[in-house]
């Protein structure tokens, strides 16, 4: 028993030392493992990013013994990377012998430049010895927003300089070119119509007229032509006006000196807007075929199967004059090309159907309409002059029974009408045959019946007749 005992503790023996053995050998590896103090590589120590960009961090690699411990590394970043600034990464590894720290600089950086959006002109022409007011400007910068409180504006004699800068010291100019140039011609508008009739003998009296510059205050107008008013004829006045940068405008008006009316009695001439229209048009018709009345019928775009009254206004001996084909103020009114567009659309119409141009027109609202304003200030005053230049004849009216300001009741229409008319002169009656202006149909008969026991003659509108207009008045 005890031989086999001592056999026992001695294997035993053997066997703790075994374990004390394979203990001292791992602790001894593992010792040189954790003493033998690690390495950390990191491939680069300083980034440079724009904001918003995605943050990449740089490769690295640690170790000890040669033994690749890179998981044991531990990263913190403090990166902000929609915030400009210096931030640092640390990259730390620990064992019980050693504390490795790296940093890592990463920049965030604002590499954009603002930009500048000027208000108003680029290239400003000014009247000379005058200071350019400023028309405002904004600066954005995509990292700081809104920075037009930061523009610095710089003066000098043929611009205006904008500088601004970023919080990261990102520089914008831009300039606005100054001309002290004056481009603009002064503007002459005629008192009284550009276009007068003289009887024979009579004395002619210059209306006069306003000029206006927009930069000069006193110009002087050169009226130029003369009136000889013992000769039958046509006499053109014209007025020229220059500003002090040379800019020059001339107009002209016409005179003529014609005989004396034959008719004492005056003249009627019936005209109707803004038709035809299959309620009223006929029965208008029907009327004056009945009385052997002519009269002018200023026509708008409709329908086409209206046409065949433009036709029979035609064949029965009327005229057919132009008005409008939209008789839309914002489009007829909007420019001067757009004016002349809107008015061939309905003279191509009319020609179309009668066979024969017209070239006799009334201005939608009449030329002394206060509504173009809205959409072309001061248009009325140019175009009364290009429709004459075009060779357009246009008519206003000095009689206007009503109709068009909804008066529907036959005996105002009527009365309107007749205490309106005047020996001695044409009298350009105003009325509509639009649809359902029953008023105005009503009223016809008599007005007609009135007007030939007055002594009136009824005419239509020619390209002789004397234009009647009013002023313009925008
Ligand atoms: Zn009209």
């Amino acid at each position: 028993m005890k031989k086999i005992r001592k056999t026992n503790q001695k294997e035993k023996k053997l066997t703790l030392l075994g374990i004390i053995i394979l203990i001292i050998t791992a602790t001894t590896t593992c010792t040189f493992l954790f003493l033998s103090s690690p390495k950390l590589e990191i491939e680069k120590s300083t980034l440079t990013f724009s904001y918003n960009e995605e943050i990449i961090l740089p490769k690295y690699r640690a170790y000890a013994m040669n033994k690749d411990i890179s998981n044991k590394v531990k990263i913190k970043s403090e990166v902000k990377k929609h915030k400009v600034g210096k931030y640092f990464v640390t990259y730390q590894i620990k064992t019980p012998t050693a504390n490795l720290k790296k940093l890592v600089l990463v920049k965030i950086i604002d590499p954009k430049k603002p930009v500048i959006t000027l208000k108003g002109e680029k290239e400003v022409f000014l009247c000379p010895n005058t200071t350019y007011q400023e028309d405002g400007f904004q600066a954005i910068d995509e990292y700081d927003g809104n920075i037009t409180k930061k523009v610095r504006t710089k003066t000098e004699e043929d611009k205006i300089v904008y500088q601004v800068e970023d919080s990261s010291h990102n520089k914008t100019e831009v300039e606005r070119k100054i001309y002290h140039e004056d481009k603009t011609p002064p503007t002459i508008t005629l008192k009284g119509q550009n276009k007068i009739y003289l009887s024979i003998n009579s004395t002619y009296q210059e209306p006069g007229y306003v000029v206006e510059d927009n930069c000069d205050k006193n110009i002087n107008v050169d009226v130029s032509g003369e009136v000889n008013t013992k000769k039958l004829g046509s006499y053109t006045i014209t007025y020229s006006a220059t500003d002090s940068s040379n800019n020059n405008a001339t107009i002209t008006r016409t005179i003529e000196v014609i005989n004396k009316p034959q008719n004492e009695k005056g003249t009627i001439y019936l005209t109707f807007d803004d038709g035809p229209s299959n309620t009223v048009t006929p029965k208008i018709l029907n009327i004056l075929k009945e009385k052997g009345i002519p009269a002018t019928f200023f026509v708008i775009n409709h329908d086409d199967s209206l046409n065949n009254l433009i036709k029979r206004e035609y064949q029965e001996g009327h005229t057919v004059a132009l008005h409008s084909y939209t008789h839309t103020y914002s489009i007829v009114y909007q420019s001067i090309d757009s004016y002349f567009n809107d008015l061939n659309q309905i003279r191509d119409k009319v020609y179309k159907i009668t066979g024969e141009y017209s070239n006799i027109i009334r201005f939608p609202g009449g030329s002394s309409n206060t509504v173009s304003k809205r959409f072309n200030k001061g248009i009325m005053s140019n175009l009364v002059n290009e429709v004459n230049n075009k060779g357009f004849h246009y008519f206003d009216w000095n009689i206007d029974c009503g109709d068009g300001a909804g008066i529907k009741d036959a005996n105002k229409i009527y009365n309107n009408v007749t205490t309106g008319l005047s020996p001695n002169r044409e009298n350009v009656v105003l009325m509509h045959d639009f649809e359902n202006n029953y008023g105005t149909l009503n009223a016809l008969s008599e007005i007609i019946d009135y007007g030939i026991k007055e002594g009136y003659q009824f005419k239509k509108i020619t390209m002789d007749t004397m234009e009647v207009h009013h002023r313009p008045n925008n």
